[in-house]
């Protein structure tokens, strides 16, 4: 079938709003109808050329979405036609030593080269243009209104519970919250400093509130995040501007148990680490803006930890319910990651403020 996508034609060069061919599901794939798709600072990595993981155009971005099925395969047992989903990321193998040992977000599986390299996990591409084939973004590429993705990609929503802007779950909040609990496992009465307070960073401020951090400082250079940091639940708010070890010094008189950086920006990880108390744990948890991070190794003489971790190492299967439910009973709140709803045709200027830092987060809503 045919539909609207964005599609990024070279690096450095605006997307194109074009009429894309979409593939009939095989047998363990399943069409969506795409209702929302956030905008993510990995996409805009790609559309600059800076996402090293990332092939050549032409590909569809987009990986953060919510939707309803359309279509599905003949041996498709866990969705029908009309069910609400969202679209998980990390697709993996389930059978490499990764996957076996309980890492499946290390895979090294073929399920996720193919998925690396936009294609569905027999090696086809979902989209096709003009005749020629058209990679999805990590195999999702929902800066369309049509995606097919395997069967094992989607997580059912309730149907009264269903809204455009849990699309946000899939990567930006997924990632931030497995970051506070599953990698830096911050506990009750720790204190966090987070830099960085787009979609992935008030996700880990609301996970650091709920796991009991005493105080929560969240940094930033636009007032406005740190004002929406402020109503995820942030107690302190510092210019990012300024310097970040003496200003958290003089918040806790010690340093920060957890740093979080998600802006991967040159410099942010060493302030960060430098904000820490001895012994404390840096978190690198965003896709890296900068080749080097430049970390002072008296600072690790310190016994302090710096860790990176991909897609904040969560399980979706497993997280992304758990996510729907803390959001549907007002545990955890959408709102404030949400800066602005657009159409597609909007998506050039929502991707140029995504890297201007001029939003939390911008959600492209289809029609
Ligand atoms: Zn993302
Ligand atoms: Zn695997």
């Amino acid at each position: 079938m045919r539909a609207k996508a964005a599609v990024l034609t070279g690096f450095g060069k605006p997307l194109e709003i074009r009429k894309i061919d979409v593939a009939d599901p095989g047998p363990t794939e399943v069409r969506v109808r795409i209702v929302a798709s956030g905008v993510c600072g990995s996409d805009a990595k790609v559309c600059a050329g800076r996402n090293p993981l990332y092939p050549q155009p032409p590909v569809v971005l987009g990986h953060e979405s919510a939707g309803i099925v359309e279509a599905t395969g003949a041996a498709v047992t866990s969705v029908s036609p009309g069910d609400h989903v969202l679209v998980a990321m990390n697709r993996a193998c389930g059978r490499c030593p990764e996957c076996a040992s309980g890492h499946a977000y290390l895979c090294q599986g073929e399920a996720r080269h193919s998925a690396v390299a936009g294609r569905l996990a027999d090696g086809r591409t979902p989209f096709s243009l003009d005749g020629r084939e058209l990679p999805a973004f990590i195999g999702i590429g929902s800066f369309a209104e049509q995606v097919v993705v395997g069967e094992e990609m989607l997580i059912p929503v309730p149907d009264e519970d269903f809204d455009a802007s849990l699309a946000l779950l899939a990567c930006a909040v997924v990632t931030g919250t497995g970051a506070v609990w599953r990698v830096a496992r911050v506990r009750p009465g720790e204190t966090v400093l987070v830099v960085g307070c787009g979609g992935v960073g008030l996700a880990v401020v609301q996970a650091a509130v709920l796991a009991g951090a005493a105080r929560v400082i969240a940094a930033d250079v636009n007032p406005a995040k740190l004002h929406e940091a402020r109503v995820a639940g942030a107690t302190d708010a510092v210019d990012a501007g300024d310097s970040l070890p003496d200003a958290v010094g003089r918040l806790t008189g010690r340093g920060v148990d957890h740093a979080f950086d998600v802006t991967g920006a040159a410099g942010v990880a060493a302030d960060a680490m430098a904000a820490t108390k001895p012994g404390g744990t840096t978190v690198l948890v965003g896709s890296p803006a900068s080749a080097e991070i430049g970390v002072p190794s008296a600072l690790l003489f310190g016994g302090r930890v710096l860790r990176g971790c991909v897609g904040g190492n969560a399980n979706p299967a497993a997280d992304l319910p758990n996510l729907i439910e803390l959001v549907r009973t007002g545990r955890f709140s959408l709102d404030p990651l949400v800066s602005e709803r657009v159409p597609i045709e909007e998506v050039n200027e929502a991707l140029a403020r995504q890297q201007a830092g001029a939003v939390t987060r911008s959600l492209i809503v289809f029609d």
